[in-house]
């Protein structure tokens, strides 16, 4: 039987509020504790649309007092290189392909913000799911995480230092592995999404587990080998 994480990607100033209260009303009906992905300098023209919250620091300062897990999503998740790094879902990132010294500096500003706010983050996953190891490298020198939610595996497994809980679907469903990440932009979401989520929590909320995962020692294996080399042979 699965375990399952609710990822939600893409909160910032400026949000779409109305789709994110209608998400967070219905985490609260099933109990389900998401892990919500701030950009804490967002200058993505695509969040042009919606006006500046200036509450939205309390927000996810609320979020933190009703245990939701709070990660850091980039830092203005602007995309500035073609590389897939080594999560390669998108051939575009803000991470990927940049020099170590241009990651430190978007890894360093980002945190200083979040301090700011007085949340230290732990866990990260870039823009486009794509970075590669000077992320990891910007991330160990500039800041206290050591969680990533990304990549294609069966299970959470331990490399380089960090957890890395993997992320493999952007909808809910029953796939065969041990932890499955669901990642959704509530800012995208139409009605219908909002309708499926909500059929699957009715079953299943009690599957859902919240961060800090449980710390083991595990490696990625052959299996997880196996499940990328389909995953992005079918892509
Ligand atoms: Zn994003």
């Amino acid at each position: 039987m699965s375990k399952y994480i609710l990822r939600l990607d893409d909160a910032c100033e400026k949000m779409d509020i109305e789709k994110w209260d209608r998400m967070e009303q219905l985490l609260d009906k099933y109990g389900v504790k998401p892990l919500v992905g701030v950009i804490p300098h967002c200058e993505d023209p695509m969040m042009d649309d919606y006006p500046v919250d200036s509450k939205f620091w309390s927000k996810v300062n609320n979020w933190i007092a009703k245990d939701w897990s709070i990660a850091m999503h980039g830092y203005n998740h602007v995309y500035s290189t073609e590389c897939g790094g080594i999560n390669p879902i998108n051939k575009r990132s803000e991470f990927a392909g940049e020099p170590l010294e241009v990651q430190k500096e978007k890894i360093r500003r980002g945190i200083s913000i979040m301090r700011e706010h007085d949340i230290n983050p732990k866990i990260f996953f870039a823009p486009s799911h794509t970075f590669d190891r000077n992320t990891l490298l910007a991330l160990k020198a500039e800041s206290d995480i050591n969680i990533i939610s990304d990549t294609i595996a069966n299970d959470v497994y331990y490399q380089d230092d960090f957890q890395f809980v993997p992320q493999q679907s952007g909808r809910v469903r029953k796939l065969p592995f041990k932890v499955v990440t669901f990642c959704y932009h509530p800012n995208m979401m139409q009605e219908n999404d909002f309708l499926i989520l909500e059929c699957f929590l009715e079953k299943n909320s009690d599957l859902f587990i919240e961060f800090p995962i449980e710390k083991n020692h595990r490696k990625f294996d052959f299996y997880d080998f196996l499940i990328k080399k389909m995953y992005f042979l079918r892509r």
